[in-house]
C-alpha cells in the first residue's frame, strides 16, 4: 500500500520533461535554486538523455536529493517494443493514468523518422483509420508528446552528439490522433524538439499532418513552422465527407485556401498530400486528374504521398491493386506532381496507426472475458 501511495504522490509532481526553458527556469527559485540551474538541467535532459536525477554528476549532491521531492522525469512506459524484419519498429507506450498510445520509427538510408501520436484515441473518426475507432480520451501533455522520442532515442542508443550519426533524424505528427487539436501541447513539444540547445531538429524535418482543422492551419504557420501535410484522402466534397469527415465543417475549397497560405506554400516549401489508396472508392484515373486540377487550382506546390489502404481488422475498405496505384501515380507524375508509392513498413508488427493499441484492447477484453466465463474455484 505504501508503494502505492508513494507512486501516486510521485506522479502528481511536475514533470521536468515538457516544460520549456523559461518554465524550467521559474521552477527553480520554489527549490531556492537559482534560475541558471535550469540550463543544467535541459543539457543533461535533451543533449545526455538522463533518466534520473543521480546521473546528473554536475549538480551538488544537496540538489540531486532535493529534485526527485519537487519534479518528475518521467517517460511514457515501453509496453511493447517491436521490430519489423524490415527495421521498423513500433513502441506501445502506456502514460501514468494507464491510457495506451503508440509511436513507429521507419528507418530508410541516411534517415529515419520517428511518427508520434498527439492523442489518446481521436475525435475526428475518419472512416478508414483504425484510430478513429477508438474512443476520444483525452489530449497529451508537451512531456507526453517529447517523452515518446526520449524512449525512441533511448531504446536505439541514439544519445550521439554530432548530429549526421543520430538514427532518428526527423519527426512525424502523424500517429494517433489530430495534433491541432491538441494545438498548445503539440506546439510546446516541438518547440522543445527544435531548441537548438538541446535536440535540435530543425523545423525542415519536422512534419505535422492535418486532416484539416482550417482554423489553426494559420496558427500552425505563425506559431509552430514546420512542414505541413494534409491527409487529403479525396478530390471530391461527397468523398471527403465520409472518408474524413471533419470535410462536412471544413469543405475542400476552405481547406485549400488555407493550406495555399500557409508560409511554407507561400515559400514554394512543398505540402505533402497524403492520400490513402483504397479499392474501387479514391483509386480512379478521374480522381487522379481531379486531384492535380484542384492543386493548380490554388496554386498550391504539392507532392502526393500515395499510400496503400493497411487493412485493419473490421474494416471493409481494400487495398487498391498495384496495377491502379501505379497507373494513379503516374497520371500525377504526367500532371507536374512526385507521387510516390509508398511501400508497406511493419506490416508484420501492426505498424499502421492504431493496430497495436486496438490489439491490446482488444487481448485486455478477451482476459476479462476469459476471467467471467471462467467457473469461480468452489
Ligand atoms: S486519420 Fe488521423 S485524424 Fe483521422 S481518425 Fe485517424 S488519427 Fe484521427
Amino acid at each position: 500500500m505504501t508503494d502505492v501511495l508513494s507512486t501516486q504522490a510521485h506522479n502528481t509532481l511536475p514533470n521536468l520533461i515538457g516544460m520549456s526553458p523559461d518554465q524550467m527556469a521559474e521552477a527553480m527559485p520554489v527549490i531556492g535554486e537559482k534560475p541558471f540551474r535550469a540550463k543544467q538541467l535541459w543539457n543533461w535532459i535533451y543533449i545526455r538523455g538522463a533518466k534520473s536525477f543521480d546521473e546528473m554528476t554536475n549538480l551538488s549532491k544537496a540538489m540531486r536529493e532535493k529534485l526527485p521531492q519537487h519534479f518528475r522525469l518521467s517517460r511514457p512506459e515501453v509496453v511493447r517494443h517491436l521490430i519489423s524484419t524490415d527495421g521498423t519498429q513500433k513502441w506501445l507506450f502506456r502514460l501514468d493514468d494507464g491510457n495506451e498510445v503508440e509511436a513507429v520509427f521507419i528507418p530508410e538510408d541516411g534517415r529515419g523518422a520517428l511518427c508520434i501520436s498527439s492523442q489518446v484515441g481521436c475525435t475526428l473518426n475518419c472512416d478508414f483509420c483504425n484510430t478513429g475507432t477508438q474512443r476520444m480520451v483525452r489530449n497529451l501533455t508537451a512531456g507526453e508528446i517529447v517523452g515518446q522520442l526520449l524512449v525512441a532515442r533511448d531504446d536505439n542508443d541514439d544519445w550521439v552528439a554530432e548530429r549526421e550519426k543520430r538514427k532518428i533524424t526527423n519527426i512525424v505528427m502523424m500517429g494517433m490522433g489530430e495534433p491541432l487539436m491538441n494545438f498548445d501541447n503539440v506546439r510546446d513539444a516541438l518547440n522543445i524538439i527544435k531548441n537548438d540547445a538541446g535536440i535540435s531538429i530543425s523545423r525542415r524535418r519536422i512534419t505535422l499532418s492535418t486532416a484539416g482543422v482550417v482554423p489553426q492551419i494559420k496558427r500552425c504557420g505563425d506559431e509552430i513552422d514546420v512542414d505541413l501535410a494534409v491527409s487529403l484522402h479525396a478530390a471530391r466534397d461527397e468523398l471527403r465527407n465520409v472518408l474524413v469527415p471533419i470535410n462536412k465543417k471544413y469543405p475542400l475549397d476552405e481547406l485549400l485556401k488555407a493550406v495555399a497560405a500557409y508560409p511554407g506554400a507561400r515559400n514554394s516549401r512543398r505540402i505533402t498530400m497524403e492520400y490513402v489508396m483504397i479499392k474501387d472508392v479514391n483509386d480512379s484515373p478521374e480522381d487522379a486528374r481531379l486531384l492535380a486540377k484542384l492543386m493548380k487550382k490554388y496554386n498550391i506546390p504539392a507532392k502526393f504521398n500515395l499510400i496503400p489502404f493497411n487493412p485493419w481488422p473490421g474494416t471493409d475498405y481494400e487495398t487498391s491493386s498495384n496495377n491502379a496505384c501505379h497507373r494513379f501515380s503516374s497520371i500525377l507524375n504526367d500532371l507536374g506532381y512526385s507521387a510516390p508509392i509508398r511501400s508497406p513498413r511493419g506490416r508484420d508488427i501492426m505498424a499502421a496507426c492504431g493496430q497495436l493499441k486496438s490489439d491490446s484492447e482488444n487481448q485486455k477484453l478477451k482476459a476479462i472475458q476469459a476471467k467471467r466465463e471462467t467457473p469461480a474455484a468452489q
